[in-house]
């Protein structure tokens, strides 16, 4: 494996910030697939020492100048706090809190394997009424607010059908497998990943920045993650490659380099789970024992 910057982890980084020993998840804290998906449920983060933290409210939307709307682990209490839209929260995600596993599956899956029909039909006739309005048919501004929070981690446009999705998905787990923290920082997934991948013998090289596939070593089948922008279609994913994306099975590949690289010595990757601060390693790291890139065509 190999990551351009000096530590792993990308947005799993927990780091010391403000020139404080505080450490900070700087992207991703708060993991409510850790426990719910099917990759992390088959990795058992707490079989490899590193528990999820647990607060009793799942999560919440701050409002102003009053009391945040909270989902909390419990959904009794959730709908009590929601008061006359709690009946209209609890009618959608009862009943995927009641097939979650199956739910959560078939939303992650690859879509290369049959749906679970008792999945696919909870969802078929509970993602239109959120597709379609923003606040899924909620009437109070706290309810309303919290569900669109939770909607809103999709990143894309309200309302859709990908953000339906992603309220329903993220606002049941907030009462089934909750939306904990691992002990130690977000950092502490990222190592137990790196000791999985050490431990069925891949190597994990750091400071080393891949911008071809022309770049990686001779060896070995590619998998890479990357910008969606360079998928496949755009002219700068070179003709005749392909490379799976481990996350959605699509093919994809990476831009080709922009400048001439330097050598660095990368070695086996740190999982220490109380991290240096990082420095970064510039964008031209090359592993050093990597034969020379190969000259572009001319217009290539
Ligand atoms: C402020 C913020 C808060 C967030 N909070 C949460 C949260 O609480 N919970 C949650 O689940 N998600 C959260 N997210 C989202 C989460 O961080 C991302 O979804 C997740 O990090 C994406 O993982 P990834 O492996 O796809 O990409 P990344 O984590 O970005 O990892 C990509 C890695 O590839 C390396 N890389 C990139 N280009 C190259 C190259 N050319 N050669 C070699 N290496 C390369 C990068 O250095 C990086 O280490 C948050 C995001 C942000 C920005």
């Amino acid at each position: 494996m190999f990551e351009a910057h000096q530590r792993i982890g990308g947005g799993l980084r927990t780091e010391a910030l403000f020139d404080s020993e505080i450490l900070h998840d700087i992207c991703a804290a708060v993991h409510p697939m850790a426990p719910a998906s099917p990759f992390m449920r088959s990795l058992d983060l707490e079989a490899h020492g590193v528990p999820l933290l647990h607060s009793p409210a799942a999560c919440g939307h701050p409002l102003q100048g009053r009391p945040a709307a909270l989902a909390w682990r419990d959904l009794d209490a959730t709908c009590a706090g929601l008061g006359r839209d709690g009946q209209r929260w609890r009618r959608p995600m009862l009943p995927l809190m009641e097939r979650s596993a199956d739910v959560v599956d078939l939303m992650l899956s690859t879509q290369r394997t049959p749906p679970n029909p008792k999945a696919l039909a909870l969802l078929a006739t509970r993602l239109p009424a959120q597709a379609l309005r923003v606040g899924g048919g909620l009437r109070t501004e706290a309810a309303r607010a919290l569900l669109t929070g939770v909607a809103a981690h999709g990143i894309g446009r309200l309302p859709s059908p990908a953000s339906a999705a992603v309220a329903l998905l993220l606002g049941h787990l907030a009462h089934t497998t909750g939306w904990p923290v691992p002990q130690g920082g977000s950092q502490a997934v990222a190592a137990v990943m790196a000791r999985q991948i050490e431990r069925l013998g891949g190597r994990i090289h750091t400071g080393v920045r891949v911008d071809d596939l022309r770049d990686r070593p001779p060896a070995g089948s590619p998998s890479w993650t990357s910008r969606p922008a360079n998928w496949p279609g755009s002219p700068r994913c070179p003709r005749g490659t392909s490379a799976r994306c481990p996350a959605t099975g699509t093919d994809r590949a990476l831009p080709r380099p922009t400048s001439s690289s330097t050598a660095r010595s990368p070695g086996p990757t740190p999982a220490s789970p109380r991290p240096p601060r990082s420095t970064w390693a510039g964008p031209t790291a090359r592993h050093r024992n990597w034969p020379e890139p190969r000259r572009r065509r001319p217009g290539g």
